[in-house]
């Protein structure tokens, strides 16, 4: 998101990015390890490269590296005499009929910022608490400096956080508004000097794009772009893919490259950008202007996309909303985990960006789902024919709450056509490649980053036993309980209580709660 960044000039973006700073996280006081030696006993493994699961497994770990994954017998059977020994100083965990993946990758998490509300730590355990052991800051939307500081903390694990990467917005922090390729060439090595690993990108004049994403890629940077539509109509998805940016985001930009019969969307007379329910409800009508699925120039912009081993970061999660409001507003885990503030942003408003609910009912519904089903096509053969989709959620806004709204991700996936093993793969090593780290993290193999999602059951089976809150799970005796809910988050070879990082957000909830005497009312019931 953050639209109104972009809107604005970017000669006032420094000041606006210094207002919008939230408290960093506090020193870390949870976790355990990294130790000489942890080993993962008895595990079933789901690994992020499309094996199905095997198991049970030891997965051994020393320090912050993945040093083995070694059978430990035969499914059902008393445990192999010959597993691998327990050194002296080491722990073992049992994880026997439980499951092992790789740290899911967050490839659009902004970390939050003043509108919001959020303070890092709240966001941070919300992401840890659901497995997130890297994220990307598609934005940097805290400041660069900001951003930058947290990441060295998070990489030396002095807080409870994922891996952080920063993208930063292109053209934050200029002097003047960037105007010539020169100039964009320029910021763009300033950006590399400064230490980002990339730049996030809105849209702007086609020398400026151009210029910008082929410096950024010489240096050995990598780069996304939000095709916002003040820009779309000159540079769609498909220039920048031929440019050499790294990765789309959200979807914006594909259907202008798959025009046939008009060049821009169709815009009614009355339309205005800034007025977000404008802007959101007649994007719901975009996909049906672009060609049809499987059409030839549908393909034709598919295959080029693929030739350039482009990657798709679809975030389908954050216009969730848009297709059922009520289930997204309505979602259990926000009475105990949105933050009030949080909340307020969500509430209807003509000012909170994603909070266009100014008159959204079956109309807009309908022709979202409408929407979904053409945009999911294209994206679930994008992945058949061997192209690369990555998981990126996008939260803070539009109900979708950190890490919960990841979870939806996946199951949107899932909707799309993908294979539950797709899925996974998809918030794995598909996102380590995309940002260049799949020799470190991505999958659970020896030598890798010990980066783990462990959990009590088969996400396979359902991937909503991932959200925090578990999934609904009657049992033989007509009891009520709850399946699931990540069990351990390991980052870097540190074990993480992934139901304590939950609880602990739940209490700043209540306390942020107590403190104003907030209450969840949905929108003009009070
Ligand atoms: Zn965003």
């Amino acid at each position: 998101m953050t639209n109104r960044i972009f809107l604005s000039l970017l000669a006032c973006l420094y000041s606006i990015v210094l207002l919008a700073q939230i408290p960093k996280a506090p020193d870390r006081k949870e976790g355990e390890g990294p130790i000489s030696q942890l080993i993962i006993r008895g595990v079933t493994l789901i690994n992020g490269n499309g094996a199905p699961p095997i198991g049970p497994v030891d997965i051994v770990i020393e320090k912050n590296r993945i040093v083995r994954v070694a059978s430990a017998g035969s499914p059902g059977m008393p445990a192999s005499p010959n597993r691998v020994q327990l050194k002296e100083g080491g722990k073992e965990i049992n994880c026997e009929g439980m499951y092992a993946l790789p740290g899911f990758v967050d490839m659009h998490g902004h970390i939050g910022g003043r509108a919001q509300g959020t303070p890092a730590e709240y966001v941070y355990k919300l992401w840890m608490a659901h497995g997130i052991t890297t994220i990307r800051d598609p934005s940097a939307g805290n400041g660069l400096d900001w951003t930058l500081e947290e990441k060295k903390r998070s990489a030396e694990n002095k807080i409870t956080a994922p891996r952080i990467l920063a993208y930063t917005s292109f053209g934050m922090g200029a002097k003047q508004p960037i105007t010539t390729a020169a100039q964009a060439e320029e910021w763009v090595r300033e950006n590399a000097r400064k230490g980002a690993d990339g730049i996030k990108f809105f849209g702007a004049a086609p020398e400026i794009m151009d210029a910008a994403i082929r410096e950024n890629k010489k240096l050995g940077l990598r780069s996304c772009c939000h095709h916002a539509q003040m820009s779309v109509a000159r540079w769609n998805v498909l220039s920048s893919a031929r440019a050499g940016l790294t990765s789309m985001e959200h979807w914006y930009g594909l259907p202008e490259a798959l025009f046939t019969d008009r060049t821009v969307q169709h815009y009614p007379a009355d339309y205005n950008y800034n007025n977000e329910q404008h802007r959101f409800e007649e994007a719901g009508k975009l996909w049906k202007q672009a060609a049809p699925p499987h059409s030839d120039h549908w393909n034709k912009v598919m295959n080029e996309l693929l030739a350039l081993d482009f990657t798709l970061d679809p975030t389908f999660n954050i216009y969730d909303a848009n297709r059922d409001l009520h289930k997204a507003r309505r979602a259990e885990w926000h009475e105990e985990y949105t933050l009030p503030s949080l909340w307020k942003f969500y509430e209807p408003s003509r000012e909170s960006h994603g909070s266009y609910w100014f008159n959204w009912g079956t109309e807009q519904e309908i022709a979202w789902k409408e929407n979904y089903r053409l945009w999911m096509t294209f994206v679930n053969e994008y992945k058949n024919r061997g192209g690369r989709v990555t998981t990126g959620s996008d939260n803070g806004f539009i109900y979708q709450t950190y890490g919960f709204g990841y979870i939806r991700e996946l199951e949107l996936l899932r909707e799309a056509g993908f294979h539950p093993l797709e899925v996974i793969r998809a918030a794995t090593l598909n996102g380590a490649q995309a940002l260049g780290m799949d020799k470190e993290i991505g999958t659970v193999e020896a030598g890798k980053l010990a980066d783990l999602v462990i959990i009590d059951a088969n996400p396979l089976e359902n991937l909503q036993y991932l959200y925090g809150t578990g999934a609904v799970y009657l049992t033989d005796k007509n009891e009520i309980t709850r399946k699931g809910g990540v069990k351990y988050t390991i980052k870097d070879g540190i074990v993480y209580d992934a139901k304590k990082l939950l609880a602990d957000v739940k209490q700043m909830v209540d306390a942020e709660k107590k403190k104003t005497g907030w209450k969840l009312m949905q929108p003009g019931m009070h």
